[in-house]
C-alpha cells in the first residue's frame, strides 16, 4: 500500500468514529431507552419508530426522512423517553462532534443563525413542563397537514422534498467514504494536444468511481457533494497520488517530459497545510514538480485572499497552475494578473459555439489575446471536430483537449494511445 493511501485510511477511521453512521434495526428492537446516555440523533431512512414515554404510552409515530433523539446534538444528559423500532428500519446516526463538524464547513452566517436557534431550543426547553420534555416533536407533520388543509399553503411538501434531498447527500457521504476505503475511485486522463505539432504532451487525470452495483459513476454526480462535506479533500489527495504515481510510466512510454494536470477543488484551500502536503506528495514519488499542474476553478479565486495566499505557496514549491472552465465564473479579467496562474482553459461551452456563432469565436479570441498579454498559455477544451481545431488554432490557443482527440481513458488504453502517436 502507498504511504498516502494508509493516510487516507487513517482519516478515514478517524472520521467514521465521529460521522454519521447507518445501521438496521430489527422490527421490536430498541433503540434508546428512557436514562440512557443521549450519544446520537436519528435520522429514519427507511421503517417506522415509536416514541413511548415510562407507561408505554406512544408519543409519536415517525417514518422515513424524520428525525428523532434530536436533543442528543444539543446536549449531553439523559433520554427522556424509549425508541423502538415499530418496524424493520435504516437509520443514520449522527453525532453531536458531526453536526459541528458539519457547520464548519457552511456558510459563517448560515453557521451562525443555525447555532442561535439551537441554543434558543435549549434555553426554552428549560422552562418546558417535565411532561412535554420528550425526544420528538410529537406527530408534528400531522399537526401542519391539519394545518394545511385550513390555510391551503404546503409547508409539508417543502419539508418532505427537503428531507429527501438531506437524506440523498447523507446516504451519497457514506456511500463515497466507503468507497474510498474500497478502493473504487481511479483515475482518467484525457490527452492534451500542442496544437502547432499535434503531439501530446500532456494529460489532465479525471477521477472515476467504479461502483460494483452501479458500474462506472461520473464525477459530475459525486464531486457536490464530496464539496460539500468533506470528502473532497481526500478525492482530490487521492488523484495527486495516483497521478504521481504513474505519471513516470507514461513519460517512459512516450520518452517526453509529458506533464498531468491534476483538479485541485478551491475548498482545500482552507487548509493551511495544502502545499505541504502537495509536496510531500511530490516528493515521495521522484518525480519532477514541474510536470504537475493543478487546475482550479474560477469560483475558487472569488475569496480572493485566501486564494493569493494558497495559490502562491504552490508556486513556490514549483507546480503549475491553470484556471480551469475559464469564462464560466465571476468572469473579471482584470483580476488575473493578481494570481500566479500559468495557464488558462477556455471552457468548453465557448468552444462548442465556434462553428456556429461568430460570437463564440469574438469571445474566444479576446480571451486568447487578454492571456498572451499575460504571458499565459491557452488550452481550448471540448474540441470535438476538424473545424473546432482549425478555428482554435487560428485564434492563437496554444493547446486543445476535446473528444475529437480522445475522451477520457484508462491508463492502459493511455499507454496503447502514446505508443500510437509516437
Ligand atoms: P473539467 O475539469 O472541466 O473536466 C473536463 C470535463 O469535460 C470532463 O468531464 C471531460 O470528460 C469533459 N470533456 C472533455 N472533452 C470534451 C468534449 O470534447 N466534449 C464534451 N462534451 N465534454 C468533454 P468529467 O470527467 O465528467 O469531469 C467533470 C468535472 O468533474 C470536471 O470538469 C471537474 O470539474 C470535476 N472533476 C473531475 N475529476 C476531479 C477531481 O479529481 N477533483 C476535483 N476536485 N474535481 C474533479
Ligand atoms: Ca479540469
Ligand atoms: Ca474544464
Amino acid at each position: 500500500m502507498l504511504k498516502g493511501q494508509s493516510k487516507v485510511k487513517d482519516n478515514l477511521a478517524s472520521n467514521l468514529a465521529s460521522y454519521a453512521r447507518r445501521r438496521s434495526y430489527k422490527k421490536g428492537e430498541i433503540i434508546f431507552k428512557e436514562n440512557e446516555e443521549r450519544t446520537y440523533a436519528f435520522i429514519i431512512e427507511k421503517g417506522k419508530v415509536s416514541i413511548k414515554d415510562e407507561n408505554e404510552k406512544t408519543l409519536a409515530k415517525l417514518g422515513a426522512g424524520e428525525i428523532f433523539g434530536e436533543m442528543a446534538l444539543i446536549e449531553e444528559g439523559q433520554r427522556t423517553a424509549n425508541a423502538i423500532a415499530s418496524t424493520q428500519c435504516e437509520l443514520f446516526l449522527i453525532s453531536r462532534d458531526t453536526l459541528f463538524d458539519k457547520m464548519n464547513n457552511i456558510d459563517p452566517l448560515i453557521s451562525l443563525l443555525i447555532s442561535m436557534l439551537v441554543e434558543r431550543y435549549r434555553m426554552t426547553r428549560i422552562h418546558l413542563p417535565e411532561s412535554i420534555k420528550q425526544e420528538s416533536p410529537a406527530d408534528l407533520i400531522d399537526i401542519m397537514r391539519e394545518r394545511e388543509k385550513e390555510t391551503n399553503s404546503s409547508p409539508v411538501k417543502d419539508i418532505l422534498t427537503s428531507q429527501k434531498i438531506a437524506l440523498n447527500e447523507l446516504k451519497t457521504e457514506q456511500e463515497l467514504r466507503q468507497a474510498i476505503e474500497k478502493k473504487e475511485f481511479s483515475p482518467f486522463f484525457q490527452p492534451i494536444i500542442r496544437l502547432s505539432d499535434n503531439k501530446i504532451v500532456g494529460f489532465e487525470t479525471l477521477i472515476r468511481w467504479f461502483n460494483p452495483e452501479k458500474g462506472m459513476i461520473f464525477p459530475d454526480e459525486f464531486i457536490p457533494v464530496a464539496e460539500r462535506t468533506n470528502i473532497i479533500d481526500m478525492l482530490d489527495s487521492l488523484m495527486l497520488e495516483k497521478s504521481c504515481e504513474f505519471l513516470p510510466k507514461l513519460q517512459e512510454t512516450s520518452n517526453t517530459d509529458l506533464f498531468l494536470s491534476v483538479n485541485l477543488s478551491g475548498i482545500n484551500f482552507e487548509n493551511e497545510h495544502l502545499s505541504e502536503k502537495i509536496n510531500q506528495t511530490i516528493k515521495k514519488s521522484n518525480i519532477n514538480q514541474s510536470h504537475i499542474r493543478l487546475e482550479i476553478t474560477e469560483s475558487a479565486l472569488i475569496n480572493a485572499e485566501l486564494a493569493l495566499s494558497a495559490l502562491s505557496k504552490l508556486k513556490r514549491i514549483g507546480v503549475g497552475i491553470a484556471l480551469d472552465d475559464f469564462g464560466t465564473g465571476y468572469s473579471s479579467l482584470g483580476y488575473l494578473h493578481k494570481f500566479p496562474i500559468d495557464i488558462l482553459k477556455i471552457d468548453r461551452s465557448f468552444v462548442s459555439q465556434i462553428s456556429t456563432d461568430e460570437k463564440g469565436i469574438d469571445i474566444i479570441r479576446a480571451i486568447a489575446n487578454l492571456a498572451h498579454n499575460f504571458r499565459l498559455k491557452v488550452v481550448a477544451e471540448g474540441i470535438e471536430t476538424k473545424e473546432d481545431e482549425q478555428i482554435i488554432k487560428e485564434l492563437g490557443c496554444e493547446y486543445g483537449q476535446g473528444y475529437y482527440y480522445s475522451k477520457p481513458i484508462s491508463y492502459e488504453e493511455a499507454v496503447n494511445l502514446l505508443k500510437e502517436f509516437s
